[in-house]
């Protein structure tokens, strides 16, 4: 990959320094990097790569920018409200450098199509907030043998971590188990808009240096953020020898779409309404209780708007308030896109509790088919 004269007056503070220089930035031109999570992370990462001069770029994702993204996805700006992240995120990232490729995945990586997309890369940076997504990707990795750089923020506080085949800690070393219930996602807890900046930097930093071949990645090493504290904390990971997917009789040998209803069987065991269906349902429930209906909500979005009858268990509480189900009825679990109520039947299904019903498309369903007049209070 050589460098045309527009490349090299663009890059020239990149050749300038000796330990990248000129092959360095070749080693960028050649490169793809595929970004997962075009959001608060990956924004500021997708953007310092673009400028870095990273010849492709993939980003997945199958959102919309909403008003509230804007407090930290600075991908986007007012006028990308509505449009696809894919395509609002490929525009900016070619207004900031047209000499680079943007491919656009809009779509959520699942185990049936993650080895697809990831094979042609590089590089993965991961700045999901889906956890189950979060799994299946450093899955693909460890299988297809590619650099992860990961990255997680929660209210105030983060943490990055590196993963490179054969040397190191996996994702899954360092989390065994996905805890659907506990792990909020921002809709639910809030963040500092800022906060997703630093780390993405830091994603994009380890990107860069990796694969240009220079400094020390942060391999076995979880690098922790405090924005509060303004306090980096650095914690060992060791390698797990029984790591279900890295480990020395891996168990994990095909990508599996783990803590999600990737079981039919489970799967079939979930009913799933329209916002009609449960218009209906709600209307000769004056009659009979067959469903508890819960909104799993964050007890704020819930005090904005909910339907007549629900009851708020956020999902974080949900295990410990299981006791608490109607006896003989069916939970029906209500949340602002059907994401959390979803979660909310598999953490039901795991407990026993038989054929858990929810609300696809959530209450942002109901406003858009039935009440208009529902305020879905924002994420
Ligand atoms: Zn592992």
């Amino acid at each position: 990959m050589t460098l045309s004269a527009p490349e090299l007056s663009r890059y020239h503070r990149h050749i300038a320094l000796p330990e990248l220089g000129r092959t360095g930035q070749e080693r960028l031109k050649g490169a793809r990097v595929v970004v997962i999570g075009a959001g608060g992370l990956g924004s500021p990462a997708a953007l310092y790569l673009a400028a870095a001069g990273v010849g492709t770029i993939g980003l997945v994702d199958c959102d919309r920018v909403e008003i509230s993204n804007l407090q930290r996805q600075v991908l986007f700006d007012s006028a990308s409200v509505g449009r696809l992240k894919t395509e609002a995120a490929r525009e900016r990232l070619l207004a900031l450098n047209p000499e680079i490729t943007v491919i656009a995945h809009t779509l959520t990586l699942r185990a049936d199509n993650v080895l697809d997309v990831l094979r042609d890369y590089d590089l993965v940076l991961d700045g999901t907030d889906r956890l189950t997504t979060r799994y299946v990707v450093n899955d693909a990795c460890v299988l297809l043998g590619k650099p992860l750089v990961s990255a997680a923020i929660h209210r105030f506080e983060g943490h990055a971590m590196t993963y490179l085949p054969g040397r190191g800690p996996c994702y899954r070393c360092l989390f065994p188990e996905a805890e659907e219930g506990v792990v909020a996602s921002c809709a639910e807890a809030g963040v500092l808009g800022v906060l997703p900046g630093v780390l993405g930097s830091i994603q994009a930093t380890e990107a860069v240096k990796i694969l240009t071949g220079i400094g020390e990645p942060i391999v076995g090493r979880l690098v922790t953020y405090d924005a509060l504290e303004l306090r980096f904390v650095e914690l060992p990971v060791t390698r797990r020898p029984d790591c279900a997917v890295c480990g020395e009789h891996p168990t994990i040998t095909a990508p599996r779409d783990a803590g999600e209803l990737c079981d039919p069987a489970a799967a079939s065991r979930v009913r799933r309404l329209t916002a009609a269906a449960l218009h209906e349902l709600l209307a000769a429930q004056r009659t009979r209780a067959v469903f508890d209906l819960i909104d799993v909500r964050e007890p704020r979005e819930f005090g904005a708007g909910h339907l007549q009858g629900a009851r708020n268990v956020p999902l974080g509480d949900l295990e410990r308030r299981f006791g608490e189900l109607v006896p003989g009825s069916t939970p029906l679990f209500v949340c602002r896109s059907g994401r959390r109520s979803l979660m909310a039947c598999t953490l039901a299904l795991r407990a026993g509790i038989e054929a858990p019903a929810h609300l696809e498309g959530g209450l942002l369903a109901w406003a858009a088919e039935v009440d208009p007049s529902l305020d879905v209070a924002a994420g």
